[in-house]
């Protein structure tokens, strides 16, 4: 009932919930696997908890970079022209990226590095 009384009052007032609140849109984590987050058209998103895909794929044995690719591919199959991006690390540190209509950066600082290191995902083949 309070998720339903937030819906109502965005239609009234204009506002948005967004993605940002939905567990599993854009973000999740399981410290027995990894961690996701992602951005882009959260309205879209949000009906597909993109990060809970990605988390759940890696759970079940999945490459990082799959399960990533793999959560884009799920929302481009409806919808074609949406942009965002997921970016994942497993509990092993390996760091991923995937994204839709975009190229997309990161960046990664591990306790190790002066500095923060940007990454540049391009998007998959297939993905426009
Ligand atoms: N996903 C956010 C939203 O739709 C926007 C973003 O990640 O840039 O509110």
């Amino acid at each position: 009932t309070i998720a339903m009384a937030v819906i109502d009052k965005s239609l009234t007032t204009g506002f948005r919930v967004g993605d940002g609140p939905i567990a599993g849109s854009s973000a999740y984590a399981d410290d027995e696997v990894g961690a996701c987050g992602a951005t882009g058209d959260g309205d879209i998103m949000m009906r597909f908890l993109p990060c809970y895909q990605v988390v759940e794929s890696m759970r079940r044995g999945m490459e990082p970079k799959l399960a990533a690719e793999d959560a884009m591919s799920r929302i481009a199959r409806k919808f074609p022209n949406f942009v965002g991006a997921v970016f994942a690390v497993s509990k092993d540190g390996i760091h991923v990226g995937a994204c839709h209509g975009w190229t997309f950066q990161y960046s990664v600082r591990l306790p190790n590095m002066d500095d923060v290191e940007v990454f540049t995902v391009k998007p998959q083949i297939g993905s426009s």
